[in-house]
C-alpha cells in the first residue's frame, strides 16, 4: 500500500481546515466499515486520509424545534437504541438495527452510510421515507439539502471533497404518524439487502383515513426511490385492503419496471413479486398500532 497522509482533527472546524482544497486523492473515514475495504481492494488509492472518528460534536441524537436531529458520525447502535428515533422513527431505528452485525453496527455511521451511497444502504432507504434533509459543510460555509436531491445528477452523490456531511435531520413525526421498516436478505446475519421498504403514513385524527404517506423501495434501482404513484392511490383515502391492494401493486409494477431496466434485468420478475411481501410487511406494521 502507498504512503498516505493521516490526519485525525478533533473538530469539525479541524477537519474542513485540512480538506480546504482537497483532490479525489484526499478521503475522509468515519467507522471505516465500506472505505478500508475499498482501500484494501486498491478501488482507491488514498495521497491523504482525514479520520473523522475523534470529533465528538458529530456524534449526537436531538429532538429540537420540532426536528429531529442527527450528527453524522452516529453509529449504528446509538440510532437503534435512541428513545427519540424508537419513538418518533421507527422506520429508522429498524433500519439502522438490520445493519450487518453488531460490530459493524458499532463501528459504521450514518453518515458513512449516506456518503457511500450504496444501493444497499439500509437508513437511506428509512431517510428517504422521512424526507430527511443533509447539512454539508466546508471551509466555505454550510449547504442544505434534500436526500433526493443529494442523489440526482453526476456521480455518485452531490458531496464536493471539501466537505463533510455534519448532520443529517427530518421533522418530527406527529403521534398521528405512524412509520416501519422491512428488509428482505438473503440469510438472517450479515445479509446485505435485497429488498427493503420504508413507510411514514400520517393518519387523519379519525384514525381510519391516511393523510399523507411517503413510501420508499430499497435495492430496486442504484438509489433507494420514493414511491409516489404507489402512495397516490393512499392519500385521502381509507386504510382498506382494496386501497392498500391498490398501493402494493403499484409499487410492484413500478418494482418490476425498474429492475428490467437496469443491468440485473433477470431479477426483474422475483423483485416485482417479492417486494409486495417486503410492504405488505411494512403496513401490517403499521396497522397493528393504529
Ligand atoms: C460485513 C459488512 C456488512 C455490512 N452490512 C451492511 C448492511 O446490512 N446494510 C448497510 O446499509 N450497510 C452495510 N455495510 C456497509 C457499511 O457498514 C455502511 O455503509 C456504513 O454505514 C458505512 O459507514 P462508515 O462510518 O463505516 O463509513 P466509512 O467506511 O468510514 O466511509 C464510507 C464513505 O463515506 C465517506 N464518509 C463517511 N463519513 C463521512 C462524512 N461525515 N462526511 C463526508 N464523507 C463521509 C467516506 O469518505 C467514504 O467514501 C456492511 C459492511 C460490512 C463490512
Amino acid at each position: 500500500m502507498k504512503a498516505f497522509k493521516y490526519h485525525a482533527p478533533k473538530s469539525v472546524d479541524h477537519a474542513i481546515d485540512l480538506l480546504k482544497g482537497a483532490d479525489e486523492n484526499t478521503h475522509v473515514i468515519a467507522g471505516g466499515t465500506d472505505i478500508i475495504i475499498q482501500i484494501n481492494q486498491k478501488m482507491i488509492k488514498p495521497e491523504m486520509i482525514v479520520d473523522l472518528k475523534q470529533i465528538d460534536e458529530l456524534k449526537y441524537i436531538k429532538e429540537e424545534d420540532g426536528l429531529i436531529k442527527i450528527g453524522a458520525l452516529t453509529n449504528f447502535t446509538a440510532i437503534e437504541r435512541s428513545e427519540i428515533v424508537r419513538g418518533k422513527a421507527k422506520v429508522l431505528s429498524n433500519a439502522c438495527g438490520e445493519v450487518g452485525s453488531p460490530q459493524i453496527r458499532n463501528l459504521g455511521t450514518i453518515g458513512g452510510n449516506v456518503v457511500n451511497a450504496s444501493a444497499a444502504g439500509d437508513s437511506i432507504t428509512a431517510l428517504m421515507a422521512l424526507d430527511a434533509s443533509l447539512v454539508l459543510r466546508s471551509s466555505e460555509g454550510e449547504r442544505v439539502m434534500k436526500i433526493q436531491e443529494f442523489y440526482e445528477g453526476e456521480g455518485n452523490s452531490q458531496i464536493r471533497k471539501d466537505e463533510i456531511l455534519s448532520e443529517i435531520f427530518f421533522v418530527s413525526p406527529n403521534d398521528n404518524t405512524l412509520t416501519s421498516f422491512t428488509k428482505l436478505g438473503k440469510r438472517k446475519a450479515l445479509a446485505i439487502v435485497v429488498l427493503s421498504s420504508g413507510i411514514v403514513l400520517e393518519l387523519e385524527d379519525d384514525r381510519k383515513t391516511c393523510k399523507d404517506v411517503r413510501i420508499s423501495l430499497g435495492a430496486i434501482s442504484r438509489y433507494s426511490m420514493r414511491a409516489r404513484n404507489a402512495e397516490e392511490k393512499l392519500i385521502g383515502k381509507e386504510l382498506t385492503e382494496e386501497n392498500i391492494d391498490s398501493c402494493v401493486n403499484e409499487i410492484s409494477e413500478m418494482t418490476y419496471d425498474s429492475v428490467y431496466n437496469s443491468p440485473f434485468q433477470d431479477l426483474a420478475s422475483y423483485k416485482g413479486t417479492s417486494i409486495k411481501g417486503v410492504v405488505r410487511k411494512t403496513f401490517t406494521d403499521i396497522l397493528e398500532r393504529v
